[in-house]
């Protein structure tokens, strides 16, 4: 933020700082001749000669001090209480220089221009002329308290009454073009962080600002809340009503949004149809409850054309995570908070999510025994997602269907434990896939097919050793079996794949069509519960398919979603 500026700030306080140097010059001049006036070099006291120099160390010192003393790390707030004492500090050392140097007969009475210079220049017209008037009532008004009264004409109040017109009239033009250059400033910075569509904040001020944000938030311990906002089946509205409508929605939001929040809040369109706002000092409930209400105005809102889309009108999607509660840096905050919008997604659109960590929340209910254990695969689930970036929440995302299914199905509290272990592991074994297979955007070869499905095999080899998981390893070995005995790796079929791998097929399957995938194009929430109907009974068990189904519709309705 304001980059331009403090580097105009910054090369100008350089060459003031040169300016400065050179009035104090001036002025050892000026003293150096008071104290060397009229005596030839043998009158030259050393009394003199001392206060000469104690003089040259002062101005030394004032100026070493103030250029030294860095002035980037003086914060915004004292910066104008600085360069106001700076001034009065300058005037009075002027007008002691010319105190010693004649007084209302000194040559010195010019040194004001430096300062009339250097603080129109740095702090604008109006401090520039404060300065010119104070300067120029001084220097008057010496003339007139010294002037010799019986002579008629005060040569000294004349010659000075054009110097105080040469102090106004550097002032004013000089402050004039200062203003006018702060303000092509303040248009340019506002065309570089401005989108130009919606007049909100754009993609490169938001991470500039969430930079700011949360370096202060960060040492005040203060909160910072996100939401991430997606218009919902956007691709269908610009197709049924072109572009330009489209633009027309995207300008309508952005007008609902930057009416819809506090002044420290950063609101911003993060990209096509995405915005992203920063909410300082805000807590996750204040942060809900604030996206619920903007949710519920956008649905609303009128839209032409709307009544087309799928679910009959124009709406959104929103995502919340919190710092430092639920990510520890703005990237995490970042992605917390767009998995939460990915889920809001999921849970057919329109809809607020608020991010929650399945991972962090296994730890409660773990015995302190397993905790170490829980944490080292949460460390491989999180090298798996590095490496694959087509799983990210889908660990988190199967968890919570399989928690959801379990409670459906009534599973008595051993059994539900054991799915969710199997679901948060079940692609354990993936760390030994290479990232090229993983992240192959082409149907892989039947070698590449081949490794990939090793990695049921290599979770089991993972976990095999920690003795209290020997329950889940059925679930990560048999996770890709299908019901119709065509699965791998040991092509089981019906009943005789565990109940539980049977629950968690579903529940994984279900997830893998409705994520991105290389080279599968996401499927909607019904192309996905469609798709399951369609194959219950050959790859899935229809009983579980059937409460599953169920389950998600229930969801669907904000069954528990938020706080799974
Ligand atoms: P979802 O509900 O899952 O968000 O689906 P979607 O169709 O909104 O999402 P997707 O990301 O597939 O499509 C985003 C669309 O937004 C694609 C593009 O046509 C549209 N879009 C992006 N930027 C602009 C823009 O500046 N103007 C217009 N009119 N459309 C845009
Ligand atoms: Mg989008
Ligand atoms: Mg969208």
């Amino acid at each position: 933020m304001g980059n331009l500026k403090d580097d105009k700030q910054r090369k100008i306080g350089e060459i003031v700082s040169i300016v400065k140097l050179v009035s104090l010059l001036f002025s050892g001049i000026a003293f150096l001749r008071h104290f060397f006036n009229g005596t030839s070099i043998e009158e030259v006291t050393s009394y003199s000669f001392i206060s000469f120099l104690v003089v040259i160390l002062i101005l030394l010192s004032i100026y070493f001090i103030w250029s030294f003393s860095n002035v980037e790390k003086i914060s915004y707030k004292y910066i104008n209480i600085v360069q106001l004492i700076e001034n009065i500090a300058f005037i009075v050392f002027f007008i002691i220089v010319i105190f010693y140097s004649g007084k209302n007969t000194s040559d010195c009475k010019f040194l004001f221009l430096f300062i009339i210079i250097t603080s129109t220049l740095q702090q604008g017209m109006k401090q520039g002329m404060i300065v010119a008037f104070i300067s120029s009532a001084f220097i008057l008004a010496l003339d007139l308290i010294m002037g010799v009264p019986n002579v008629q004409v005060n040569k000294y109040f004349e010659n000075d009454l054009i110097l105080a017109g040469v102090f106004i009239l550097t002032a004013w033009p000089l402050g004039f073009y200062v203003k006018l250059e702060n303000e092509y400033i303040r248009k340019l910075e506002g065309l570089a962080n401005e989108d130009g569509l919606t007049g909100l904040y754009n993609h490169r001020f938001f991470y500039d600002a969430l930079g700011e944000i949360m370096e202060i938030s960060s040492k005040e311990n203060s909160l910072v809340s996100m939401m991430l906002l997606d218009i919902d089946y956007f691709k269908i509205y610009n197709d049924l009503n072109g572009h330009q409508m489209g633009d027309e929605v995207l300008r309508t939001i952005g007008f609902i949004l930057k009416n819809s929040f506090r002044k420290g809040d950063v609101v911003s369109r993060y990209g096509g149809e995405e915005f992203a706002i920063i909410l300082p000092n805000t807590s996750e409930a204040e942060a809900i409850k604030l996206a619920e209400e903007l949710r519920s105005k956008i649905e609303k809102t009128y839209f032409i054309g709307e009544e087309n889309q799928p679910n009959g009108k124009v709406t959104v999607s929103i995502g919340i995570s919190i710092y430092p509660e639920k990510a520890k840096n703005s990237i995490e905050l970042f992605k917390s908070a767009d998995d939460a919008l990915y889920r809001a997604k999921f849970f057919d659109k329109n809809r607020v999510e608020s991010y929650n960590s399945i991972l962090d929340e296994l730890k409660i209910d773990t015995e302190d025994e397993h905790i170490d254990i829980i944490t080292s695969i949460k460390t491989l689930i999180s090298v798996i997602n590095a490496k694959d970036k087509y799983t990210y929440g889908h660990v988190e995302r199967v968890v919570i269907y399989s928690r959801l299914l379990a409670d459906k199905l009534e599973l008595n509290e051993k059994n539900k434990k054991e799915l969710i272990y199997g679901a948060y592991m079940h692609d354990i074994g993936k760390i030994n896939i290479p990232k090229e297979i993983l992240n192959k955007n082409m149907p892989l070869t039947t070698e590449e097919w081949e490794i990939m499905k090793q990695h049921s095999v290599n979770g089991v080899e993972i976990i095999k050793s920690v003795e209290s998981l020997k329950e889940i390893a059925p679930l990560i070995l048999h996770h890709h079996e299908r019901y119709d005995g065509k699965g791998y790796p040991d092509n089981l079929y019906g009943d005789n794949i565990p109940y539980l791998v049977r629950i968690l097929t579903v529940v994984d399957s279900f997830d893998a069509m409705t994520s991105s995938r290389p080279y599968n194009k996401r499927k909607t929430y019904q192309e996905a519960v469609d798709e399951i109907k369609r194959c219950s009974g050959t790859q899935f068990d229809k009983d579980i398919v059937d409460s599953f189904i169920q389950v998600i519709m229930e969801s669907k309705n904000g069954l528990g979603i938020i706080n799974p």
